[in-house]
């Protein structure tokens, strides 16, 4: 999580709100990571999930991440709680709670949908306060 904080902080920096994501491998190991780029980009699915999730796949050559754990510092939307669904990973921590718009439990629980066939583990609030007080610090610059 202190690696996504970081990937985060790389996201404000280009004027982005704060949300960055590391893909582990089914061994532990740093596949990929990956932070909200939509002001970056211009691409509006350009969250730090999709990020984390596209290059993870590509770095392992295959769409499927089976095994691999995606930590993000706020909870995903309903479109990253898609893409984790689809891409078959076993694991998403997440830090803040997103009660708006948060797809892991707070307003949905996409992932962990019983209709669907495939339903990663969830384990949330790590380092949550810490995960929370980056985004209010970002929305309080503005
Ligand atoms: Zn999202």
């Amino acid at each position: 999580m202190r690696r996504a904080l970081a990937e985060a902080e790389l996201a404000a920096r280009a004027g982005d709100v704060p949300v960055g994501a590391v893909m582990l491998g089914p061994d532990g190991s740093l596949l990929a990571t990956g932070h909200n780029e939509r002001e970056a980009t211009g691409d509006p699915t350009a969250h730090a999930e999709i990020v984390a999730v596209r290059r993870a796949a590509a770095a392992l050559g295959q769409w499927r991440l089976s095994g691999c754990t995606l930590v993000v510092t706020l909870e995903p939307c309903t479109m990253c709680a898609g893409a984790l669904v689809q891409s078959r990973v076993d694991r998403v921590v997440y830090g803040a709670r997103d009660e708006k718009a948060g797809a892991a439990g707070s307003l949905w629980d996409v992932v962990r949908d019983r209709r669907l066939n495939h339903r990663p583990e969830v384990i949330h609030g790590v380092l949550e306060d810490v995960c929370a007080d980056q985004l209010t610090a970002f929305f309080r610059g503005l």
